[in-house]
């Protein structure tokens, strides 16, 4: 099979085409065949139409020269005054038009010549019939006359069967022809019908051919993709680890750094220089301290060593205590922060505490972080067996192409160096990781100069659990 060649098929499709174009060919000789043969066979019948009518009118003037032959032995004057009206109505049927477009030129000549006979005739006929088939003069002209008739009526009858006679040899002629058209037509038929389809067959097989091979390589192609995929998966996965154990360790000496600068500035008197120093030191530290917690959060996640805590919560407890955090914050900026609680929530549910409050303070410290004046506001409300988080704001809200960003690790709206917010650009992602780890989803709605949506959807596990 795999041997099918472009050549092959070419060959098949180019033998075809040939045997096509001869069958062709020999469709248009067939159609000329049956077009003679029914030609001729039109001919035939019309000479044998034409034919009839002759004879007849050869019996009638046979008839009349008996007649006129044996005189009163037998007939009278009625009877050859009938007998002469027969023939004058044979003569009349060949001349009713559909007899009479048949004729030939030589049927017509025929025609014309007994015509004058047959009137040349009629004087003798009256006058032997007036004598009362007595006058033996008029008889014997008449008899004269009608054998000249005769003789003349005599010639269409050969010339009508000669041409039948030819007419039925050309078409036996013919009707071979036709037979040996119609078997090269159907040979033909057949070879360009098996040629056509071997082609098709041919061309089919070389495409399962092709086919075959383009799934093995695909086959092969998705094999090595899965060993890069898992390849990808180990180094990922280490660079997590890797990640972890380093802000690890940079974190204990970065908080020996804070505590001993904080006790330093508790000793130092106020106007000190070295105090300014050294709290711009300690600030720094701070944001450091920051982003290693943070980068330290997301190693966690991702190399899977994050554990959620499954603990019992009192939720009016802990959402007290973000509105105690935050509160402050939106003071400070003299923002109104609204808290609401829905009553179809129940008091207690399961859940890890820290990293609720880890996503509800990231959502909004932002919310306070991007907002300058208006409100700030916190919901949290029972849907069916969820629970929502629902932050929002009245800030300079987000353009729509970066809400799609926003949630990667280190994006930020403005990322440039003269950014007026702080931030390490890892809140949202740590909060998608986060609620993604808790079953539940994140939506954005933002307008820009209008505010900012955030909602957090969870699974509810009410505690201890509902009926
Ligand atoms: P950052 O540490 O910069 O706040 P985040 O991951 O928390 O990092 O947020 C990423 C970016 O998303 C922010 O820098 C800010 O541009 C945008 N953003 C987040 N929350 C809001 C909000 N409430 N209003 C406007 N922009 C926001």
């Amino acid at each position: 099979m795999n041997s099918i060649s472009r050549r092959h098929i070419q060959l098949a499709v180019v033998l075809f085409a040939l045997f096509a174009l001869a069958l062709l060919g020999s469709l248009l000789h067939l159609y000329n065949v049956f077009q003679t043969r029914a030609d001729l066979l039109e001919k035939r019948e019309n000479t044998f139409l034409l034919g009839r009518p002759f004879q007849r009118l050869q019996r009638e003037v046979l008839n009349l020269s008996v007649i006129v032959a044996s005189g009163t032995e037998g007939f009278t004057p009625a009877n050859l005054q009938l007998q002469r009206d027969i023939t004058a109505s044979r003569f009349f049927d060949i001349n009713t038009e559909s007899t009479y477009r048949l004729l030939t030129p030589e049927l017509l000549a025929i025609l014309s010549e007994s015509e004058a006979h047959w009137g040349n005739l009629q004087p003798d006929l009256q006058a032997y019939i007036d004598s009362g088939l007595t006058d033996q003069a008029h008889q014997q002209r008449l008899a004269q006359s009608l054998k000249q008739l005769e003789l003349a009526v005599n010639k269409a009858d050969s010339e009508y069967v000669v041409r039948q006679d030819r007419y039925g040899r050309e078409l036996t002629q013919v009707e071979g022809q036709f037979l040996e058209a119609q078997i090269l037509t159907t040979v033909l038929l057949v070879l360009a019908i098996l040629l056509g389809a071997t082609a098709v067959i041919l061309q089919l097989r070389r495409s399962a051919v092709a086919l075959q091979a383009a799934n093995s390589t695909l086959l092969a192609g998705s094999i090595e993709l899965d060993r890069i995929n898992q390849e990808l998966a180990l180094a990922s996965r280490l660079k997590s680890e890797f990640l972890a154990t380093m802000s690890h360790e940079l974190r204990t000496p970065l908080n020996d750094i804070l505590g001993y600068s904080g006790l330093i500035l508790l000793d130092m008197n106020e106007e000190s220089k070295t105090k300014t120093m050294l709290s711009r030191i300690e600030a720094s530290g701070k944001h450091l301290l920051q982003l290693i917690n943070d980068i330290l959060d997301i190693s966690k996640i991702e190399s899977g060593r994050m554990i959620l805590a499954n603990e019992p919560i009192e939720l009016p407890l802990l959402v007290n205590s973000w509105v105690g955090r935050l509160k402050v914050l939106a003071d400070a900026k003299g923002l109104e922060f609204h808290t609401m609680l829905d009553s179809h929530l129940p008091a207690m549910i399961e859940g890890d505490s820290e990293r609720l409050t880890q996503i509800a303070t990231n959502l909004l410290s932002n919310a306070i972080k991007f907002t300058d004046q208006g409100q700030v506001s916190l919901d949290l409300k029972r849907h069916d067996h969820e629970w929502i988080i629902e932050v929002q704001d009245t800030g300079k809200g987000i353009p729509a192409d970066a809400l799609e960003y926003i949630f990667d690790e280190f994006r930020q709206v403005d990322g440039s160096y003269q950014r007026v917010h702080g931030g390490t650009g890892l809140g949202l992602a740590i909060v998608r990781k986060l609620v993604h780890a808790m079953q539940g989803n994140i939506r954005v709605t933002s307008q820009l100069g209008q505010g900012s949506s955030f909602r957090v959807t969870l699974p509810l596990k009410p505690y201890p659990q509902e009926a």
